[in-house]
């Protein structure tokens, strides 16, 4: 595979027009060395530790030759080294894992997909349990389907659509169907059918004692998992969700403006935000300030709205300097345009806060846009969620708690170098302060900062108490714990 300095990344990112969700799934889709927590390393060369709780579960440590590619997760900014990686393929090795973690009184985190934006699925002498074993997808009865945490959406994608069925969920190829799901999960599909926490109807969990639970047994559970289950709780080991039938094609229409100031940048942003309160449920749109220079994209999988749109297009047209439509192309091959790179990445990634509107952040967009058009390496996007997201329904039964916020933003900064790393890193903190100091405060699980201070509220809202109550029944101990765990 070839491999990109961050200049060629964005160069390929912005020529295919392709720069949507996070910009490092913006990459071509050829075929990729893998280096994630999804490859699974040979375990014939395998050292076995000297204290084995189980004759099946399959613990590496330092010594073992696997040990390297394991502890490792998608982002590169992340260098920790556990003492113990559990290598699980069922719920009774889960199970297992968590009892011996708990007697040797080691902290555990869990790891899917391992694109955690702060790195929460690895720690530093504790254990991780691994879970890019339990990846199986398997097409139930009625539409519905049985996944494994560690499945990657683009695993689920090869799986479910050729057989005509559709979960709505993230669009880059590894993430972890796991920590998607259980933060939230929105993508292409989510404005028409909701999120994936919306879809996932029942599941399966050790708790943090090592007693496996079904939540066909406890509703409140099943509620506390569709948006508040990452690393809280327990190990969700099993998921089955409802699905769709798969849309046949899709189109795109990218817009492109270059050499912006802020003021300009900030007049768009306002007419783009206007303009999506009439996109159809079957549309996507994102908003991606690259330095000075701003993608627009919108996608369509329902021929039928394409009349519905051509206004918008007309009108974002206008106020950008190109923009031009694909083909309708089949689903499935116009999707792994976004996928993106399945190589890690030097990523400095968080949420910027969910907004209703315009007005949320009109006192402070022209601040936040110069600092990002005078940071090399920083981008600023907003995507569109509203439509289905929206649902009452799907409100009562879940505790995301961001329904009626109809768009999110997101800051990403990559680098190559170290030197680079600090003033990216001083750039997002000086972003993340306007934001919060201009009353926005509500942020998205899935990407997580240790920079929010009131992160309880910020990702769970009023919600956090009542998690709290789950977290008591079922790891008082705080056994599962990253820096920003619910508290019992
Ligand atoms: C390149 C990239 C693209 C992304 N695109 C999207 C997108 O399109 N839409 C979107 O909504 N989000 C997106 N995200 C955010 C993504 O949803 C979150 O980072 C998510 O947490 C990743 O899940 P994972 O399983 O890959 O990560 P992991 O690092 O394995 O886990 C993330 C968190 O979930 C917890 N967790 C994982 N598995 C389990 C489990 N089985 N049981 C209990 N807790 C668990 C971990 O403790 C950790 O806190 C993207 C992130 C990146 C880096």
């Amino acid at each position: 595979m070839k491999t990109y300095t961050r200049k060629e990344f964005f160069k390929v990112a912005t020529a295919t027009g392709i720069t949507f969700f996070l910009a490092a799934c913006g990459i071509s889709n050829k075929k990729k060395e893998k280096e994630t927590s999804a490859q699974v390393p040979d375990s014939s060369k395998k050292v076995i530790p000297e204290k084995v709780p189980s004759t099946n579960l399959d613990l590496v440590d330092k010594k073992d030759p696997r040990y390297e590619t394991l502890r490792k997760g998608f982002n590169k900014r992340f260098d920790k080294y556990p003492a113990i990686i559990a290598l699980c393929s069922s719920t009774e090795e889960v199970a297992a894992a968590i009892r011996y973690g708990h007697e040797k009184s080691l902290p555990i985190a869990i790891k899917s997909g391992g694109h955690s934006t702060e790195g929460f699925s690895v720690n530093d002498g504790g254990m991780v349990i691994n879970l890019s074993k339990l990846n199986k997808v398997e097409i139930l009865d009625g539409g519905k389907i049985k996944v494994g945490p560690g499945c990657t959406l683009s695993d689920l994608n090869d799986t479910i659509l050729p057989q005509g069925r559709l979960l709505p969920a993230g669009s880059c190829a590894t993430v972890g169907i796991g920590g998607l799901t259980l933060g939230g999960g929105y993508g292409l599909f989510s404005r028409k059918f909701g999120l994936t926490c919306d879809h996932m109807i029942e599941a399966t969990m050790v708790d943090g004692q090592g007693n496996i639970h079904s939540t066909k047994d406890d509703d409140e559970l099943l509620w506390a998992l569709r948006g508040g289950g990452a690393g809280n709780f327990g190990v969700i080991t099993e998921m089955i969700f409802n699905t769709h039938p798969a849309p046949t094609v899709m189109q795109g229409h990218y817009f492109k403006a270059r050499k912006l100031t802020a003021e300009k940048a900030a007049s768009i942003l306002q007419t783009w935000m206007e303009l999506c309160t009439q996109l159809p449920d079957s549309c996507l749109s994102g908003y991606v300030l690259n330095g000075s220079t701003l993608n627009i994209i919108i996608t369509n999988y329902e021929p039928a709205n394409d009349s519905k749109l051509q206004p918008l297009i007309t009108k974002l047209a206008a106020v950008t300097d190109e923009s031009k439509s694909s083909h309708w192309g089949k689903l499935a091959i116009m999707l792994k345009n976004h996928y993106g790179s399945d190589k890690p990445v030097n990523l400095r990634n968080s949420s910027a806060g969910l907004y209703k509107g315009y007005n949320d952040i009109s006192s402070c967009i022209t601040q936040v846009l110069e600092k990002v058009i005078t940071t090399p390496g920083m981008i600023y996007q907003v995507d569109t969620l509203g439509g289905k997201v929206d649902d009452e329904e799907f409100k009562k039964l879940s505790s995301y708690p961001h329904r009626g916020f109809d768009f999110l933003s997101e800051l990403q900064a990559y680098w190559d170098t170290p030197a680079q790393e600090k003033r990216l890193a001083d750039s997002t903190t000086h972003i993340l302060k306007i934001i919060q100091q201009n009353g926005i405060t509500r942020q998205y699980v899935n990407y997580c900062s240790i920079e929010f201070n009131d992160w309880e509220n910020a990702y769970y809202g009023e919600n956090y108490k009542r998690l709290q109550a789950v977290k008591q029944k079922y790891d008082p101990d705080n056994n599962i714990r990253h820096p920003q765990s619910i508290k019992a």
